[in-house]
């Protein structure tokens, strides 16, 4: 049997995780690989509490909303993406604990604590993939796309902390794909920087 993928989007609102997502299921359907598409936060009680709370401008403090997250992917882990991986399918999520590190470390919290923590509870990435855009370029998609900023999440000078914290990021499976070019490129970008286990089998 193949052997699992878990492969994870990280990057800024506006990169181009969702579009990448969707982009690299359809060529791995296509070499015949069985492809979970997955995001977080997820659907699940966590997750939703989480949406809920980033739309009314947070009532809870760091550590709570941190919490959520963890709980929201303990499930994530345990329903979704361990049975996956155990069947020897390919899961890529829009998102996983990077982005606690990289959006929590800039409301305040200690980046190295919130990776060491979740290092702690839940299986490392077989790769991730940075989609690397400014905040500026990010913000430009997100408007472009019609959506209105998320009063929290969403503010340039914010999203530019965010993207100081990807860049710092220095881990055995992360990989950086430049995010701007067309869709087209990046995907080509991606497939590039994947090739060390695309040509595995
Ligand atoms: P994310 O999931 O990272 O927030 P999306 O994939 O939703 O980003 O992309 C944000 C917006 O930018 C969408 O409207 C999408 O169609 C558009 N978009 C995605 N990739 C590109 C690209 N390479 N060039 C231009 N626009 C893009
Ligand atoms: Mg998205």
């Amino acid at each position: 049997m193949k052997k699992g993928w878990l492969i994870v989007f990280e990057g800024i609102d506006g990169a181009g995780k969702s579009t990448q997502v969707e982009r690299l299921a359809g060529f791995l359907r296509g070499q015949g690989r069985v492809v979970q598409t997955t995001r977080e936060p997820t659907a699940g009680q966590y997750g939703a509490k989480i949406r809920q709370l980033s739309g009314e401008g947070a009532p809870l403090s760091l550590e709570e909303e941190l919490a959520l997250f963890v709980e929201d992917r303990r499930e994530h882990v345990r329903d979704l993406i361990e049975p996956a991986l155990a069947r020897g399918e390919v899961v890529l999520s829009d998102r996983y604990y990077l982005s606690n590190v990289a959006y929590q470390g800039a409301r305040g919290l200690e980046p190295g604590a919130i990776l060491a923590r979740n290092e702690a509870l839940f299986p490392a990435p077989t790769a991730a993939i940075l989609l690397e855009a400014s905040a500026q370029e990010g913000l430009g998609r997100v408007l472009a796309r019609g959506g209105e900023l998320n009063r929290a999440y969403e503010q340039e000078d914010f999203l530019v902390r965010v993207a100081e914290i990807y860049a710092e990021l220095d881990l055995p499976y992360l990989i950086r794909v430049p995010a701007t070019g067309s869709p087209e490129q990046v995907h080509a970008g991606i497939l590039r920087a994947l090739d060390p286990w695309l040509s595995q089998d």
